[in-house]
């Protein structure tokens, strides 16, 4: 691990999440240089960085994903240090590698264990091998069709086909019965070539009434172990992406939460994994049953519930870490407390199947007051993208119990105005006040179950 302290640190994202990172390395003192494409001329990052370089055209490809552009940025701009974010370049660990050799220093895991982590179906099988139990599936990837409809027969029906690569939702479909296993695995092959450059697939048993509920953990780096940083619970989600997250699961039995956690920090010992990184799990919810799903390695979109509760700067540990620094806690000495809920606001319109829809935010109102934190780079008269991804804003809030966290919550959706585009608030602020949300009995399918879709 590199011992020296980091000056001037790149952010190598937009939107939020690249203001997230912005504000950290501010308060630790470091420069920052912010990256942007022609279309996020005027966008929040830009604002607050120190220094901010264009590089490249609209399209993701040509810009946030163009790496060449990115580290040359970097090293003109002196830089030491690379932040990927969440998406684009930060579960690519041939990025990481060049970040390396560049002598920068990649904000996140070694490449290796991106490696090992990023491909899900190679992922299962360290978590099979460390005795993580998996979701029933195919062991590596799938060839020909009818190898497939053979290990389809053996799982049974309903089941997923999954890309490998797979992320934010994508390349994932359900099968129902063996005559639509062909056409959708050229669906599945077809969307994760697109999105992700590679088009291995796998199959997993689709496991109904489930619950998303995911581990934080930190990895040291240093032989001492991870550590976790508790639950969050996902469940609330439409397309297999995620709507609203809380910290901790609600409703989970302390030996099932234990499991766990400590499934988790086993699987991020096995890669002897450092920095930030996500174990996701599904969990029946009737019987409790666990599968581990898959590992971002990477700061996740809804880390600022796990902060709240635990008092903690996530972007701030991956920081210090980058710099030399070892974690500034242990394990026993973080102690959930309170409850936190993440709303996050989309241009889309839920009742046109959640279609994006980029466009002028003619009016733009952020509720605030006690325990509300928000994240987005939006303001009146901002201009919404078509070219990435929907997020636009997260409003986070905290409280000394479930109950009072989501009547701040609902509070915090009534303050929130945005006019000009269609968004996901007025749906999230419904789904507030649904008592199965109320009661936290929801699952994964509880969302499109209730919209009827
Ligand atoms: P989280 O659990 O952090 O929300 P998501 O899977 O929703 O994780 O992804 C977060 C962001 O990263 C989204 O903007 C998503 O579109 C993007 N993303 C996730 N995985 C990939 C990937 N493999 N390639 C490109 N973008 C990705
Ligand atoms: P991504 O890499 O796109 O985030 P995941 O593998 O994490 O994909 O799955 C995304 C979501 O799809 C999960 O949160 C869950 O709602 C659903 N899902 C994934 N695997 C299964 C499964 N085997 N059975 C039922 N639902 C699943
Ligand atoms: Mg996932």
């Amino acid at each position: 691990m590199s011992s020296r302290p980091l000056k001037r640190v790149l952010v190598a994202n937009r939107g939020e999440i690249a203001m997230r990172v912005i504000r950290a390395a501010e308060e630790l003192g470091l420069d920052t240089v912010a990256v942007y494409s022609e279309a996020d001329r005027d966008s929040g990052h830009v604002r607050l960085a120190t220094e901010a370089v264009e590089i490249g055209p609209p399209p993701a490809q040509r810009s946030y994903l163009n790496a060449d552009a990115i580290i040359d940025a970097a090293i003109a701009s002196g830089c030491d240090a690379i932040h990927p974010g969440y998406g684009f370049l930060a579960e690519n660990a041939a990025f990481a590698a060049r970040c390396a050799a560049a002598g920068l220093r990649f904000v996140g895991p070694r490449p290796e264990a991106i490696s090992l982590m990023g491909d899900k179906a190679a992922a299962r099988e360290t978590a099979a091998s460390v005795g993580v139990p998996v979701v029933p599936g195919t062991a590596g990837g799938i060839g020909s069709v009818p190898e497939a409809t053979e290990a389809a027969a053996r799982l049974g029906f309903p089941l997923l086909i999954k890309a490998s690569a797979g992320g934010g939702g994508r390349g994932i479909r359900i099968v129902d019965r063996p005559d639509e296993l062909a056409s959708r695995i050229t669906a599945a092959r077809n969307e994760a070539r697109a999105a992700f450059g590679d088009d291995s697939l796998y199959l997993e048993r689709y496991i109904p009434s489930a619950r998303h509920v995911e581990v934080q953990v930190f990895g040291d780096g240093d032989g001492d172990g991870a550590v976790h940083l508790f639950e969050r619970e996902c469940s609330l989600q439409r397309r297999r992406q995620k709507l609203i997250e809380e910290a901790l699961a609600p409703n989970l039995s302390p030996a099932v939460r234990a499991s766990l956690h400590s499934a988790a920090v086993t699987l991020a010992d096995a890669v002897a994994y450092e920095g930030a990184g996500t174990v996701e799990f599904l969990v029946d919810r009737a019987t409790e049953e666990f599968f581990f799903i898959e590992m971002n390695t990477r700061i996740q979109v809804e880390h600022p519930v796990t902060e709240m509760i635990c008092g903690l700067d996530l972007v701030r540990e991956q920081f210090r870490q980058a710099g030399g620094l070892p974690l500034s806690f242990a394990q026993d000495d973080v102690k959930p407390r309170g409850a936190a809920i993440e709303m996050r606001i989309n241009a889309e319109d839920p009742a046109n199947g959640f279609m994006p829809c980029p466009g002028t935010i003619r009016e733009f109102d952020l509720p605030a007051g006690p325990g509300v934190r928000t994240s987005t780079p939006m303001r009146t008269g901002s201009v919404v993208p078509p070219f990435y991804d929907s997020l636009i804003a997260k409003i986070i809030v905290w409280d000394v119990d479930r109950p009072a966290a989501l009547a701040r919550a609902r509070r915090a959706m009534r303050e929130l105005r945005i006019e000009g585009i269609k968004t996901t608030a007025p749906l999230i602020g419904d789904l507030l006040s649904r008592p199965e949300v109320v009661d936290g009995s929801y699952d994964t399918g509880f969302v499109e179950r209730w919209l009827g879709t």
